[in-house]
Parts: C-alpha cells; sequence; structure tokens
C-alpha cells in the first residue's frame, strides 16, 4: 500500500528576529493557519526565541526547531549548544547541514552525519539539507554530491531509525535566496532520485516513509506546482517565512496542492 506522508511546511528564520518580534510573528501566524491537520507546521528559529515560541504554540501542533546543534551533550565546546539543551527549551526538530552551516561554517558530511543520529538519539526530528552548487549542476556533478551527502548519513545512522525519523530538504545552493526557484519537474527528478536512493539503502517501506522536502526562494506564486510533484512532501522557507502572513499564506497553499 503507498505511503501517505503528512506534508510539511517549514520556516526557516535563519539569523533573524529578537524574542519580541517572534511574539509578534506567532501572535499574527495562528489565527491564520486554517486547518492544523493536514500540514505539519514547523519554525526554525534562533536558539533565543525557542523557548518563548515553544510556550506560545504549546496548545497546538506547530513544530519548534532550532536551526543546528552539536552532536556532543556536553563538555569543553565553548559556544556550542547540545541535544539535551534544545529539548530543554522545548525544541522538538533542528536543522542539520543546512548549506550556509556547510559552507560558511565548515560543516563536513561526517559531522552532519553524526548530528542527524545524534538528533535522532535525542528524541530531536532531523531536517537534513542536501543539494548542489551551481557550478556543480553546470558541470554534471549534481547528483554525485546529492547523494554523496544522503550517502553519509546513512553510514552513521543505527539500523532501527524508521523513515518517519528523518526529514530530508533538497535545496539547490544556487537557488537558495536568490529568486530562481529550481523547476517543479528538476525539482521532482532530484527528489525522486533521493527517494530511489533511500530506497537501494534501507528498503521501500523505509523510503515511503522519509517526507523530502524542497528549498530555494518558495514564494506564494509558485509554490502550487512545486508541492503537485509526486514526491516533494513540503517545503524549506527561509525569505518568505520572515512575514507571517505570508508564511501563512505558504501553508494554506499547501493544503490545497
Ligand atoms: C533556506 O535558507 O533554507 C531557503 C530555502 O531560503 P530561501 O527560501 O530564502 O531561498
Amino acid at each position: 500500500m503507498a505511503q501517505v506522508r503528512r506534508p510539511m511546511m517549514a520556516a526557516n528564520w535563519k539569523m533573524n528576529k529578537l524574542i519580541r518580534e517572534a511574539e509578534e510573528y506567532v501572535a499574527q501566524l495562528l489565527p491564520r493557519l486554517i486547518d492544523n491537520e493536514g500540514v505539519d507546521v514547523a519554525i526554525f528559529a534562533p536558539f533565543t526565541c525557542l523557548q518563548q515560541i515553544g510556550r506560545m504554540t504549546q496548545a497546538t501542533p506547530i513544530v519548534v526547531g532550532a536551526q543546528n546543534f552539536y552532536f556532543e551533550d556536553s563538555g569543553a565546546f565553548t559556544g556550542e549548544i547540545s541535544a539535551p539543551m534544545l529539548k530543554d527549551v522545548g525544541a522538538e526538530a533542528v536543522i542539520v547541514g543546512h548549506s550556509e552551516r556547510r559552507e560558511i561554517f565548515g560543516e563536513t558530511d561526517e559531522m552532519v552525519a553524526r548530528k542527524t543520529s545524534r538528533a535522532i538519539g535525542a528524541g530531536l526530528l532531523p531536517i537534513v539539507c542536501v543539494g548542489e552548487t551551481k557550478e556543480e549542476r553546470d558541470t554534471g556533478e549534481m547528483w554525485d554530491k546529492c547523494s554523496g551527502q544522503v550517502q553519509s548519513v546513512f553510514e552513521e545512522l543505527d539500523k532501527k531509525v524508521r523513515g518517519d525519523d528523518i526529514v530530508f530538504a533538497y535545496e539547490p545552493i544556487w537557488a537558495i535566496g536568490t529568486g530562481d526557484m529550481a523547476s517543479p519537474e528538476d525539482s521532482q527528478a532530484a527528489i525522486g532520485k533521493i527517494r530511489a536512493l533511500l530506497e537501494e539503502l534501507r528498503g521501500e517501506q523505509f523510503a515511503s516513509q522519509v517526507r523530502i522536502l524542497y528549498g530555494g526562494s518558495i514564494k506564494l506564486e509558485n509554490i502550487g506546482e512545486v508541492m503537485a510533484q509526486k514526491d516533494v512532501d513540503g517545503g524549506l522557507v527561509g525569505g518568505a517565512s520572515l512575514d507571517p502572513v505570508s508564511f501563512a499564506g505558504l501553508v494554506n497553499a499547501t493544503l490545497s496542492s
């Protein structure tokens, strides 16, 4: 039987918003969501806002998440934050391996794999980001890059992990923050290949449970076509998620796709 995957629409605020701004955002977002049942709504906020967002969304199904963490639980890692610390402030999910972490902060595939494994072990849902640069796409290395990033995660991951314990986001780097979104056909092609690779690695049941999001310049005008693709299970949204009216529009549009 075909697996029904619940769509997810996730906001990645990046390094934006003070606590007061986060409060205003959530207060404006909540009344605009028309149906909390049909889609998982997630907000990936700065560490400093997590506790307050968690309090404000306690009675709702909104998932509160962080944008990064370190795979050790405690110790001499100045400036880092651990999975138990995220749980302590109410986080339920975490973005792992965003291209900005990989490119600006030098995160390697191995670190991303360890973080993914630790997140799941700690009861956090990891959203693992993979994607190619423009140059890699132009030189035909797109699939080598993306498949390598996916494969390395599974070198660390316990065989007991289920498909719904992990979410992937295909985020072509050239599409992030540029207004230049991948076409619906290209998104489906990449995400379909990722799902086929998951099947090779962990079997059909596992692959059919994993949600795979598209990320990169999603806006209200272009979301419908991408979400209509058969293997695309939702979106990870940067710029267009910073405004609650725009993000609510994207969540509600996901329901009708
Ligand atoms: C992102 O940073 O994950 C992202 C998809 O950004 P944007 O929507 O702004 O392209």
